[in-house]
């Protein structure tokens, strides 16, 4: 369903209003029943769901019907600015203020595309930020993960510490004296990720973390997993704070919803989305185009 479908019908379910004294609930509730079913369509969580709902109806309660444009219109935008509010409104970009080497850590389950955001974010750093990052392949239990980020790192041109399958914790400390010693502005380290959350992992991440002090841990999560996801996302931001959140495998037909659930469950935004496997398939997130897409 695309985005002037719901607007379509929003109109229709809303059309007699047009000039006639205020929005109240009960010409509203089918347009809020409409955008229900468009967010669990999307994936949006239960609860962000009716969350969210009540607070658009609030804001749409006692307005007046404008008579420049229907009160469909009317609904969807206070529906897309709320969502827009609520995903963070602006584009977030990475601070990387710290000082150098700033650590990245992606965090996640194992093929959220954490190893495939390592690179993308490396080579977007190093062509639209002007840095000079180095990888470092800290996932050892994944087979093949050291040895994809290689293969990735070296069709970009940027370097990768590896230490083999040994201890990831130590791998992460080395790789960030190895960043300082050879004068790398940016370290990113790939972490292991599990096919559940699980505690000697987390335990692991948490070590790693108290180690190097990244400025910033990025949580990955699959755009097509839905509602699981937030799930996902809650339990790792209870145990390690993470800073910001890359949405992957966007080019695929997920709607999105996860994105709102997690932003509105963490309060941690969105910084980059994935859209295909290559490394320079990444964007920036921009809650506007992500509030489009979720509306349908
Ligand atoms: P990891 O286990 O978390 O490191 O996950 P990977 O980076 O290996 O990603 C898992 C799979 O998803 C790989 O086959 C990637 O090529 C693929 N992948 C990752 N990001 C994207 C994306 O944005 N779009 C698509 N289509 N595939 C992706």
């Amino acid at each position: 369903m695309m985005f002037s479908q719901l607007t379509d019908s929003l109109e229709s379910t809303l059309k007699n209003l047009r000039g006639q004294g205020t929005l109240t609930e009960e010409n509203v509730a089918d347009s809020l029943r409409e955008v229900r079913r468009a967010f669990l369509e999307a994936d949006v969580s239960f609860n962000v769901t009716r969350d969210f709902v009540k607070a658009v109806k609030e804001k749409a309660m006692g307005k007046e019907v404008l008579t420049s444009v229907t009160p469909g219109q009317q609904i969807v935008k206070i529906i897309h600015d709320e969502l827009v509010q609520v995903m963070g409104g602006e584009t977030k970009e990475l601070a990387l203020a710290g000082k150098p080497p700033v650590g990245i850590m992606m965090v996640g389950l194992q093929g959220s595309g954490k190893t495939t955001f390592a690179a993308k974010i490396s080579l977007y750093l190093r062509s639209k930020r002007k840095k000079k990052p180095l990888l470092v392949a800290a996932d050892v239990y994944r087979p093949a993960a050291i040895k994809q980020l290689q293969v990735l790192g070296k069709s970009i041109g940027i370097p990768v510490y590896d230490e083999g399958e040994g201890n990831p914790v130590e791998i992460i400390q080395h790789g960030y004296e190895y960043a300082e010693k050879n004068g790398f502005d940016v370290v990113i380290y790939d972490t292991a990720g599990r096919l559940q959350i699980d505690e000697k992992l987390m335990q692991e991440l948490e070590k790693a973390r108290d180690a190097v002090h990244p400025e910033e841990i990025l949580f990955v999560a699959d755009a097509m997993i839905g509602q699981e996801a937030v799930n996902v996302a809650q339990t790792f931001f209870e145990r390690l704070n993470f800073t910001g959140v890359c949405l992957s495998k966007m080019d695929g037909d997920a709607r999105g919803g996860a994105a709102l659930s997690i932003k509105k469950i963490t309060g941690v935004p969105i910084c980059f989305i994935g859209v295909g496997e290559k490394p320079n398939e990444i964007d920036l997130f921009h809650p506007d185009r992500m509030a489009s897409r979720i509306l349908g």
